[in-house]
């Protein structure tokens, strides 16, 4: 196999989502597999639907991925210009050649003939495309009719009863009925062109080998397979991924939750973890490895591991599999990461003079083996920053009447301030233990750690109260016992 040159193209019209980070990912999993340039191409000739914030998203959203290219508008490279804005006149020469060897022509259908003879041909149960009585017009009589009539655009003139074959990396041979096709458009104007089209151009223009992209586009290829034949163009390699869909089975959209990448990274979770993820929509190794680095991932990949059928985005997956990747982390690491989303849910600047660093590590420390989203920290780990706002009800174990809670909370107060500083879990748990003695550990050690967190659910309280020290525990106490009295 030559060098491989695989490319995305993505139309910045909206924010960068799951899909296309996933077919950007295989073609770059690809790529560096087989030491070949992945190239980032953007399909701006939709210029009343383009805008530069969604381009400036994209390229931060695969930056945040680490799905790096080796080409794209930002950086250039040897194929420049990597925006179909900027390849005007490649598009120009490419059109008039077509019109020159008569196999595109000037359409003048209305926009309203069109849409009245498609709604005809559906409601007749037929194929609704187009095959154009312009097709036949002589073609400097149609030049000159382009000088007076408005609403014309350029179309393929379509082979008639061709089989059009091409051989699917993933799918095997798939072959299409020409007349099926019908007389498809390729430019608006001269200089205004097409997907099929310029998509076509751009490919060849830029040397690429091998069109990696969803199976939503299978539809077009035969038409781009006809374009390439009569631009006398190098055939690529192609390959198309299968959909990726809702727990529902119907395709992924915004109704089975975020679906934009920045989504995801505001929401908490990392990068690493969603390239692993996306990675495995539609693709798996050959064996039962699930956490797989981007290096693995790369010495992994092949197409014959990819699956024909669509590949379901289980949100449980990747949660799970996001909590696994932030218990791998070192606290320290952990720590940096989640600062500002902590920051965000307190409205602090941690750390600080209150709140040092190494307090802060300490809290995350504990938080980490149930974090399963960064943004989950702020709700998680408030009651260390803050004291805990809880009912009076909360306090209470079992059938505990109020007077034993005071006695617990109380018993608990003395327990705290014969203890010395500095404290580990250890030293703590033993204190407790000691005077629980047969007792019930429920009875003293509910209503402490309620009163230290305010929560039904948390650490347990040794680890709590040895993060919180002697001054802040004892100070819980006190508001758990005014409660109570
Ligand atoms: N703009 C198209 C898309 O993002 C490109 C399709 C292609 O790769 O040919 O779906």
């Amino acid at each position: 196999m030559s060098t491989p040159r695989v490319r995305i193209a993505p139309s910045p019209t909206g924010n960068l989502h799951i899909g296309t980070a996933r077919t950007a990912l295989f073609n770059y999993l690809f790529a560096k597999r087989y030491g070949g340039s992945f190239v980032l191409r953007i399909e701006d000739t939709d210029l009343l639907r383009s805008d530069r914030k969604y381009e400036a998203d994209i390229f931060e959203g695969l930056r945040w991925l680490g799905i790096l290219p080796d080409e794209c508008p930002e950086q250039g490279g040897p194929f420049a210009p990597y925006r179909q804005t900027e390849r005007m006149a490649d598009y120009v020469i490419a059109i008039k050649k077509l019109l020159t060897e008569g196999t595109a022509f000037y359409c003048f259908h209305s926009e309203a003939e069109l849409v009245a003879e498609r709604q005809q041909l559906m409601g007749a149960k037929r194929p609704p495309i187009h095959m154009c009585e312009f097709r036949a017009l002589d073609a400097r009589e149609a030049e000159i009719l382009t000088e007076t009539k408005q609403d014309y655009i350029i179309r393929f003139k379509t082979p008639l009863g061709r089989k059009i074959v091409f051989h699917d990396l993933i799918r095997g041979e798939l072959s299409f009925d020409s007349d099926l096709l019908g007389d498809f458009s390729i430019a608006k104007r001269i200089d205004v062109p097409l997907y099929n089209f310029a998509v076509v151009v751009d490919d060849y223009a830029m040397h690429i080998t091998h069109v990696i992209r969803g199976e939503d586009h299978i539809p077009n290829t035969p038409k781009q397979l006809l374009l390439i034949e009569a631009l006398s163009f190098v055939v690529p390699e192609y390959a198309h991924l299968p959909l990726i869909l809702g727990p529902d089975r119907s395709k992924l959209s915004k109704r089975h939750g975020a679906t934009s990448i920045i989504d995801y990274k505001n929401a908490g979770y990392l990068p690493e973890t969603l390239v692993n993820f996306i990675a495995l929509l539609g693709w798996s190794p050959g064996d039962d490895r699930e956490i797989m680095s981007h290096r693995e991932l790369i010495a992994a990949f092949s197409f014959e591991k990819i699956q024909k059928s669509g590949a379901i985005f289980d949100v449980k997956k990747l949660d799970w599999m996001n909590g696994e990747y932030i218990r791998a982390k070192s606290v320290s690491e952990l720590t940096e990461l989640v600062l500002p989303f902590l920051n965000t849910h307190l409205g602090l600047a941690l750390p600080n003079s209150d709140f040092p660093k190494e307090y802060i590590k300490r809290v995350i420390a504990l938080e980490q083996p149930r974090l399963k989203k960064l943004a989950e920290i702020g709700s998680a780990a408030e009651y260390f920053f803050r004291p805990p706002v809880y009912e009076k009800e909360l306090l209470r174990w079992k059938m505990m009447d109020d007077s034993a809670i005071l006695t617990s909370l109380n018993r608990s107060a003395e327990i705290i301030n014969s203890i010395a500083e500095p404290w580990s879990p250890t030293d703590v748990e033993r204190a407790f233990l000691a005077a629980i003695g047969e007792g019930s550990k429920g009875e003293l050690l509910w209503p402490l750690r309620a009163a230290m967190s305010g929560r039904k659910i948390s650490p347990g309280p040794f680890e709590i109260l040895t993060v919180l020290g002697k001054d802040k525990s004892g100070c819980r106490i006190g508001e758990a016992i005014k409660k109570c009295s």
